[in-house]
């Protein structure tokens, strides 16, 4: 066993939160406390079974009186390839699924599996089977597949129902205590059959909601009769669509569960789709959920959970003695911080590590990778690097570090090399903590970010073995003269202004007189503040959307070019790209798609159509370039330069980590500041030996 270092003080909490730890009773299981990890994807699912069992596990261990799987696909005949999530076809589906629930039991959790059949939500292009819903329609997915459902028949309905049995059966086999029925989010068959967007049946499950909702009461009484008191059985339901008469709303769902009442265990409220239930702080505040919710406990007496990024422990406590809900549930705060529940337990409330609501988490599942978080870097590698997000190696050598730049990278090495017991100098040219994430955080929509630095900047705090020196501008100078042994340098990046990103691989061609302003120059307050603005998005995630949004709130007449199909792209992965098209059209914004910026003139932009080629020019008394961003890697070069001083001066190594190194989202930066710390002092790796534990689908026997 190695030598691991835990932190943090148990303090006294305040009394009003003792509410938080009541134990609470989901039909014949208890939980031992009011916090639920409610199902989430994570990109792992089937294709890394282990690292996801870890994952569940240590959220156990945070203090998650419940842990849930994601979505658990229960039959081939309905599956949502290419992304990843569990599988409970056969019985060898058993044993990972099993593997999870004894790493939450480790932990004294109760464990939930969501059983879920896509039907008309997923193409099935894996097992090449007809999909099927309550009507012939295209499928419903993300990516527009040129598939279609079919029309379940009677005879496919009771088949539908023997093999949800067989699942829970099986769940019951792998240890689960909470066997969902899931007909939330737009995403299942259930929620297709409730919903008349895509019910427009005739027969018994069709019509009025006393017949939309029949299936899923059916289904629901099969698994309760079929666990007896054994498990409990939670229905999970999204509350609206927010479509208005056309989708499921409020008042026709709140019937629905009037009709069901005390029937499932536990109620699970949602919102539908998904990109309502998890939307971004850009585009919701905590809690955005609650007057949705707010009904559904006088419809029942069973217990109601349900998500709304709650991070806050007085609103929590709200919630619970309004009666609103009676547990708290998590998918993302528990993923920032799988030991929420603990911290608040503990009274370490300096220690929370809060969820700034980017779904860089969700955008694993669409990228169909393991999760990543931008607060938590250690999500995902609890078994593949054998990381911790409370624990960290004892330091392996009383050598101190330097660490130049307190971006995110930079703070997230200087506090996890500072837990680890090393004495760290943090160096920072400016006046203040945080970097880019400082200055992003000032952007609209953008505040909840700063928790990146809140979290960090509280950690430093109780690190007297980590110095920090503001206004200290480092030379390579200044770094041989210190002879601090080891160098960590994390000096950022800025963004460009040359028209170089994913189109122009080359400088474009600029007018002498002409405007041009970077992301960079807008963040220090520069940049045009009324006039004609043609904004190039060439980096496609959201600095672009985010910059025409600051021209347009300055007044100006904004025209957004971008070469791809639509505003910021790449936010189709953290499921905001509706909502800044959106937002951009509402203030004002022309948005031109397919569009490539060739070069500047005075007062003119020229653009292109990336088909045609056709040029056109576009009035433009400023351009505003948001398409890369260079490393500051000056200072690293300087001291790579200088290697052969290094010994006289002390210096045994020099890294550089995070956008210093290469540009990247502030997620790949607090992860670049973990794994250095992680790694300094660690034994080298044999040549050819990957830095992560894998897994690898056992082969079966040729003639099997
Ligand atoms: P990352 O995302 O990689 O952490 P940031 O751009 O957010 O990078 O942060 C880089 C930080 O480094 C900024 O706060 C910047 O002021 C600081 N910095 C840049 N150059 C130096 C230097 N030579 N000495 C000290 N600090 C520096
Ligand atoms: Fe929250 Fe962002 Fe982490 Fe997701 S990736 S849990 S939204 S901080």
């Amino acid at each position: 066993m190695e030598d691991m270092v835990s932190w943090g003080e148990k303090r006294e909490r305040p009394a009003r939160y003792d509410v938080l730890f009541e134990p609470v009773k989901i039909g014949p299981v208890t939980a031992r406390n009011r916090f639920y990890q409610v199902p989430h994807c994570n990109g792992m699912g089937y294709r890394d079974p282990t690292a996801l069992a870890h994952m569940r596990g240590v959220k156990a261990e945070g203090g998650w009186a419940v842990v849930c799987t994601e979505q658990v696909e229960f039959h081939h005949t309905s599956e949502i390839t290419p992304f990843i999530e569990l599988r409970l076809w056969d019985d060898r589906d058993i044993p990972a699924l099993a593997r999870m629930a004894d790493k939450i039991h480790e932990h004294g959790s109760l464990a939930g599996i969501e059983l879920a059949y896509n039907g008309m939500n997923g193409p099935n292009l894996y097992s090449r089977e007809v999909p099927m819903g309550p009507a012939h329609l295209p499928v419903a997915t993300f990516t527009y597949d040129p598939v279609q459902a079919r029309r379940m028949d009677g005879e496919d309905i009771r088949n539908i129902r023997k093999w949800h049995l067989a699942a829970v059966k099986r769940a019951r086999r792998a240890g689960f205590d909470l066997i969902y029925v899931y007909a939330a989010h737009a995403l299942g068959f259930l929620h297709h059959f409730l919903s008349r967007r895509y019910n427009q049946r005739t027969d018994e499950y069709g019509g009025p909601i006393e017949n939309r909702v029949r299936l899923l009461r059916e289904i629901t009484e099969e698994t309760k009769e079929a666990v007896g008191d054994t498990c409990a059985v939670p229905v999970r339901i999204s509350v609206d669509e927010l479509l208005g008469e056309g989708g499921l709303y409020k008042e026709e769902v709140e019937d629905m569960i009037g009709l069901m009442a005390d029937l499932p265990d536990l109620w699970d409220v949602t919102l539908a789709g998904w990109e309502n239930d998890s939307r971004t702080s850009r585009f919701a505040e905590e809690g955005a959920q609650e007057p949705f919710i707010a009904g559904v406990r006088r419809l029942t007496s069973r217990p109601v959970v349900g998500v709304g990024r709650y991070t806050s422990v007085d609103r929590m406590v709200s919630l619970v003695n309004k009666g609103i809900m009676d547990m708290i549930g998590a998918a993302r705060p528990s993923i920032a911080d799988p030991f929420l529940p603990r911290k608040i337990e503990e009274g370490r409330f300096d220690d929370i590590r809060e969820c700034i609501g980017c779904n860089i988490c969700v955008s694993g599942d669409f990228t169909m990778s393991p999760i990543r978080c931008t607060q938590n870097p250690t999500m995902a590698e609890e078994w593949r690097k054998g990381w911790h997000p409370e624990k960290i190696r004892r330091k392996a050598s009383d050598k101190p570090v330097l660490v130049v730049g307190a971006g995110p990278a930079g703070l997230e090495a200087a506090q996890a090399l500072g837990k680890r017991g090393y004495d760290v100098t943090l160096a920072e040219a400016g006046t203040e903590l945080g970097g880019r994430v400082l200055k992003e955080a000032r952007l609209p929509g953008l505040s909840a970010w700063v928790r990146v630095v809140d979290y960090r900047r509280m950690q430093l705090q109780q690190l007297p073995n980590v110095e920090t020196y503001f206004d200290s501008r480092l030379t390579a100078d200044d770094i041989l003269s210190f002879g601090i042994p080891r160098v960590a340098i994390a000096t950022g990046a800025t963004w460009r202004a040359d028209g170089v990103g994913h189109l122009h691989t080359m400088p474009i061609s600029m007018a002498e007189g002409a405007r041009i302003f970077s992301p960079s120059d807008v963040m220090e307050g520069k940049g045009p503040e009324g006039g004609r603005v043609v904004v190039f998005d060439d980096d496609h995630y959201y600095m672009g959307g985010v910059m025409a949004e600051v021209m347009a709130e300055r007044g100006c007449e904004t025209v957004y070019v971008t070469p791809a199909s639509e505003a910021s792209t790449w936010t189709r992965n953290t499921m905001e790209q509706h909502f800044i098209q959106k937002r951009l059209l509402e203030k004002g914004v022309t948005i031109r798609p397919f569009t490539a910026l060739d070069a500047v003139d005075e007062g003119e932009a020229i653009v292109s159509c990336v088909f045609t080629g056709r040029r056109e020019r576009l009035a433009a008394d400023a351009v505003l370039l948001v398409t890369a961003r260079l490393p500051n890697e000056a200072l690293f070069l300087a001291l790579k330069e200088r290697r052969e001083e290094w010994a006289d001066a002390g210096i045994e190594s020099v890294s550089v980590i995070g956008d210093a190194q290469a540009p990247a989202t502030i997620a790949h930066a607090t992860y670049a500041g973990r794994r250095y710390a992680e790694e300094l002092d660690t034994k080298p790796l044999p040549e050819g030996a990957l830095p992560f534990r894998r897994e690898i689908t056992e082969l079966l026997p040729l003639d099997q």
